[in-house]
Parts: C-alpha cells; sequence; structure tokens
C-alpha cells in the first residue's frame, strides 16, 4: 500500500499512474479545494525545455513530460492549446546589455538545438512578424502550448478514482516521535498511519515532512511570490511573449499568457514571500508596467488590473539554493522537492520516475 501526500498535480499523476500500475493507492490532502496550491497558480504552460541543461532532472522530465501529456489532453479531451512562443531581447537600456541579451539569445538557440527541439528560428525584428513584440531578436519555439490547468487536475482526480485511488480530503500528514500520522483538520483526530511506501508530494510543505536526511541534509523551501496582473484584452495573435530568463534566478521573467476562456495575463515576477501563505500582491502597477512595456508595445498601464499570485517552491540545501528538481528516496520515503516550473509540464514523467522507484 503506498500513501501519496497531496493531490497537486504531482500527486495527483503519481497516485493515478501508480493504482494504474496496480498498487493500492491512498492520497492524503490537507486542503479540501487541492488546486489551490502550486498547480492552481501559475501559466498553465507547457514548455519546450529549452532553458534546462541537458544533464538536468528538468530537462529529462519536461521533455518527456511534454511527450505524454498532449496524447493524455487529446484522449481526455483536456482543453488545451499548442500555441507557440516567442522569446524577445525586448527593449535594452544600453549597448552592452543589448549586446549581452545578443549572446543570450543565440545561446538559447545553441541549447534548444542541441536538445533537438524541432521548428526554434531566430528572427530579427520580430514585430515585423508580431505586431506589437518589441526587441531587435527573438526565438520562435513552435512547440510550446498552454492548457486549462482546472480541466487537467479534475480529469486527473477522475481517472485516479476510475484506477482505484482513494483521495482523503482535511488530512494533514505529519512526522512526529518516528511515526507518521494524519490529522484530520475537521475533528481534529489523529491516526497513525502505515503504508509499504509513502510519497512527500506537499509542493511548498514538502520541507516539513524532511527536514533533515540520513546524512544530516537540510532541506529548506523558501516561498518565492510571483504576481500575475489581468489584461484587459488579448494580443491579437494567439501566442505566447516572453523576455529573456532571468540570470540570477529560476524564473522565466514577466511575460504575455493567456488562458483558453479568453483572459490574458501579464506574469510573474519573482520576489521573496515572507510566508508560505503569502497570496498578497505588493508590487505596484506602475512598477510592474516597467517590465511588460520592455517586451510588448501593446498595453497602456491602465490596462492592468490586480490578478493572482502563484508561491514558487525554491529549494535549498544546506542553505545553497539547488536549481533542479529533487527527487530523494530515503528508507520508505520518496520525497519531492523544488518542483517549480517546468513541473507541470514535467508532472507525468516525475509520476512515471517515481513508479520506477518503487521496485
Ligand atoms: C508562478 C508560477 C508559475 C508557473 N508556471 C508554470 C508553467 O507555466 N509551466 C509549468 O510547467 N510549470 C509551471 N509552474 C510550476 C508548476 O506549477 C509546479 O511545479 C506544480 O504545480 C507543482 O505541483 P505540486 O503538486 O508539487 O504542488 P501543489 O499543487 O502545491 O500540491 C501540493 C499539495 O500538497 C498539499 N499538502 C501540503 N502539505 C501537506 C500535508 N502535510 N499533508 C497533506 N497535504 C499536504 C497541499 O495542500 C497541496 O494541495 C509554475 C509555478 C509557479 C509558482
Amino acid at each position: 500500500m503506498v500513501i501519496v501526500v497531496g493531490s497537486g498535480i504531482i500527486g495527483s499523476w503519481i497516485a493515478y499512474l501508480l493504482a494504474k500500475s496496480g498498487y493500492e493507492v491512498y492520497v492524503f490532502e490537507k486542503s479540501e479545494n487541492a488546486g489551490d496550491g502550486i498547480s492552481g497558480r501559475n501559466s498553465g504552460v507547457l514548455h519546450s525545455g529549452i532553458y534546462y541543461d541537458e544533464t538536468s532532472l528538468k530537462s529529462k522530465l519536461c521533455f518527456r513530460g511534454y511527450e505524454i501529456a498532449i496524447p493524455f489532453f487529446e484522449k481526455n479531451k483536456i482543453p488545451f492549446s499548442i500555441c507557440g512562443k516567442v522569446i524577445t531581447t525586448g527593449l535594452s537600456e544600453s549597448s552592452e546589455e543589448e549586446k549581452d541579451k545578443q549572446v543570450e539569445i543565440e545561446k538559447l538557440l545553441s541549447n534548444g538545438k542541441r536538445l533537438g527541439i524541432s521548428g526554434i528560428e531566430l528572427f530579427s525584428n520580430p514585430g515585423s512578424h508580431w505586431k506589437h513584440v518589441l526587441g531587435n531578436s527573438a526565438l520562435w519555439i513552435p512547440k510550446t502550448g498552454i492548457v486549462d490547468v482546472p480541466s487537467y487536475l479534475k480529469a486527473l482526480w477522475q481517472l485516479g478514482e476510475e484506477a482505484g485511488v482513494k483521495i482523503l480530503k482535511n488530512k494533514k500528514v505529519i512526522r512526529e516521535d518516528g511515526g507518521v500520522f494524519a490529522i484530520d483538520l475537521q475533528t481534529k483526530v489523529k491516526e497513525e498511519l502505515d503504508a509499504d511506501c509513502f510519497v512527500n508530494a506537499c509542493g511548498l510543505y514538502s520541507d516539513e515532512l524532511l527536514i533533515n536526511d540520513s546524512k544530516g541534509n537540510k532541506f529548506e523551501i523558501r516561498p518565492n511570490k510571483g504576481e500575475y496582473f489581468r489584461l484587459n484584452k488579448q494580443l491579437p495573435y494567439e501566442t505566447l511573449v516572453y523576455p529573456l530568463p532571468m540570470k540570477t534566478s529560476t524564473a522565466l521573467g514577466v511575460h504575455y499568457t493567456f488562458h483558453l476562456g479568453g483572459d490574458a495575463y501579464a506574469g510573474p515576477n519573482s520576489n521573496w514571500a515572507i510566508s508560505k501563505d503569502d497570496y498578497k500582491m505588493n508590487t505596484p502597477r506602475k512598477v510592474y508596467f516597467e517590465s511588460l512595456r520592455k517586451i510588448t508595445d501593446f498595453y497602456k498601464e491602465e490596462d492592468l488590473s490586480e490578478g493572482y499570485v502563484g508561491l514558487r517552491p525554491r529549494l535549498f540545501l544546506n542553505g545553497e539554493s539547488v536549481k533542479d528538481f529533487v527527487i530523494h528516496k530515503e528508507s520508505n520515503w520518496i520525497h519531492l522537492l523544488g518542483i517549480e516550473s517546468p513541473g507541470l509540464t514535467s508532472s507525468p514523467a516525475i509520476a512515471e520516475e517515481v513508479v520506477g522507484m518503487m521496485v
């Protein structure tokens, strides 16, 4: 019997694949609305994997995840669109910055080619191909899409239940005095849990179930805030528009994205949150607009209104930032740590990896 803790996109994929492989699976979820964690507060983008070093888990699992996800969406009628993505150098403040960006975009192109991502092209003067996109050069990546995340999660929960997964809500799992317990958050009743294997898919809270490993390493998740502003209109074409990724962080920079229902957003930026439930928008619209206007001149400041906030589960190991996903097996626990972007894209492949670790 396997207990999966957390029913975001990661725990749900793991539970579903385990049940399909013949395991008896229980999911313990502390929330009533499971889609309200990281999985319900992101850009909904299916990434090509162009940003990641080919030796990284992010690269391997993003590729594989994308491959599994597309036929899964088709089969289960989950709304998605392979809309492609433009990564532009955007406006620069100096010739030095512009030179630097040209080097960066060339590097990204080489990485994409090395990884075998099909159809990538480098355009000069992107504004003549995509009206209102600013910058001297841009990469076009046809292999990128968006998915309707609420429908994706709903389909996974349903398929999981059909395969035999039992989802228990309002149950918070804790580790205490060498044991594992579930506290029912409504009745406050505490019960001890026993399983052949536990899977920690707690997103922002996964460090609470693995503070130190057997070698004394300390894992810590720090919440990094990404704010989204709603845009009052969509660009005149259905394509995502991104700046070059941030050099100092794993964030991809404030970009233009849209949801399949018709809403358009700018986001997310990257700032440290004060806690794991700090969903407050802090950035003034004027400041935020400065990031967006570097990649497109389609919007005026008054076209932006407050949207939503997502929190990235930034992983630190012994105080040092870890940029890759970590899947850590220790006794009868498999821990998933630092599953930030491209976690949504990678989720089916992360689940395959975990199922493979069961044997
Ligand atoms: C701003 C932002 C934008 C992103 N954009 C993209 C994107 O465009 N494309 C992409 O591929 N990825 C993206 N990601 C990454 C992706 O959203 C995440 O990797 C993924 O959603 C993580 O899912 P999860 O299941 O690990 O976490 P969650 O969805 O947070 O699920 C964890 C669950 O565990 C539960 N839980 C926690 N602790 C306990 C406990 N002790 N007991 C019981 N239950 C517990 C929580 O209630 C929660 O439901 C983005 C992330 C952010 C923050």
